[in-house]
């Protein structure tokens, strides 16, 4: 007798940061933005036409993908959008990750890559980030079936000059290179330059962290024209109507406001400077971040520990149980006020 459960897809799945539902808590766990999204999305919100939702949304997303492409400066065929960059960097592994040779991403790096290549059944090799948790760009010199690369990446919050990033790119013209820029508005030069040059880079990009809208779920890639076609290919192969109306129109609206934009990132880059320091002067090391977010560790305190004694006081932080992070902590850079708190209550218990 057969059993259905022999023929039940293995999965490992993604662990995310927690999404506590109690109020009156920090939270510092999951790279959201500590400031609302543009005031024209909330105004745009309230006046949704709800009767527009008995219709199917638009399947290729034509509203919001001309607006990215006119915030870029790129042609509309060159952009693909999707439900959150997890949703866009799924579909490109299933694109464009279809060889027996192994990917390359690193050991370290966003936790997901390598769910979707278990998930997918794509062969993978995770080169070891530096001592200092930098990349080797030597180690994505080697044959390979696709290259993955956050850049900036995570958790460890560092860049890559987009420089050796080029060197990647150039070297691999037989395979295609996603550049995963989630963090990239937040420090760094974009990989943006490069899709002219070369046709086999793809650069995703999210609304989750700088545009303040995790809540939306949209993200999108861009890339040349043929790498698009061949994502639309397989997204409409798949599920042609992912992304709902309310996020087509919201995230448009969203992407119009550049000032609002600007001094949002700003102000994230300058409360990360100060936390920064600050935090080097109680004996924390912090890695030099691109990022919103902090990877810290402390000279006498294990991680762990202040993991622990932050969440009693209704602070969350990110924790992960994972050789060469396991004593370090991932920490989302909040508001002013937040970041005060949390300062505050940190040095109580390194004390
Ligand atoms: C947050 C994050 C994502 C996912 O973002 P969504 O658009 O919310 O799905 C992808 N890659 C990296 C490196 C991230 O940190």
């Amino acid at each position: 007798m057969s059993d259905w459960r022999d023929n039940i897809r293995k999965t490992e799945p993604y662990v995310p940061g927690e999404q506590p539902q109690e109020g009156n808590i920090i939270k510092l766990n999951t790279n959201e933005n500590p400031y609302p999204p543009a005031p024209a999305v909330a105004k745009l919100a309230a006046g949704i036409d709800t009767d527009r939702l008995r219709l199917y949304p638009d399947p290729d997303v034509r509203l919001l993908s001309a607006e990215l492409a006119r915030y870029h400066g790129v042609r509309d065929e060159q952009v693909f959008v999707g439900v959150g960059s997890d949703d866009v960097l799924a579909m490109s592994f299933l694109t464009f990750f279809n060889s027996d040779v192994p990917i390359l991403f690193p050991d370290i790096t966003y936790s997901f890559y390598i769910v979707w290549a278990g998930l997918f059944g794509i062969p993978c090799r995770m080169p070891a980030v530096k001592e200092d948790y930098s990349i080797d760009i030597n180690d994505y010199m080697q044959e390979n079936g696709g290259i993955v690369i956050a850049n900036p990446n995570a958790p460890t919050s560092l860049y890559e000059p987009v420089e050796n990033i080029e060197k990647i790119v150039k070297a691999n013209q037989g395979s295609v290179v996603i550049i995963d820029e989630a963090y990239i508005d937040f420090g760094g030069e974009s990989a943006l330059k490069l899709i002219d040059t070369y046709d086999n880079i793809l650069i995703v990009r999210t609304f989750s962290k700088s545009r303040s809208m995790a809540g939306m779920r949209i993200g999108y890639a861009i890339g040349n024209e043929e790498l698009i076609c061949a994502l639309k290919g397989v997204k409409l192969s798949y599920n042609s109507y992912t992304m709902n109306m309310p996020s087509i129109i919201l995230g448009t609206e969203s992407v119009k406001d550049e000032a609002y934009f600007k001094a949002t990132t700003d102000k994230i880059i300058k409360t990360r400077e100060r936390i920064t320091g600050e935090l080097r002067d109680v004996g924390f090391k912090v890695l030099d971040s691109h990022t919103n977010f902090l990877f810290i560790s402390h000279k006498d305190v294990p991680a762990l520990k202040i993991f622990e004694e932050l969440k009693k006081q209704k602070i969350y932080v990110r924790y992960f149980n994972k050789p060469r992070l396991d004593n370090y902590l991932r920490v989302t850079v909040g508001t002013d006020e937040e970041m005060d708190e949390f300062m505050k209550v940190l040095r109580d218990i390194i004390m």
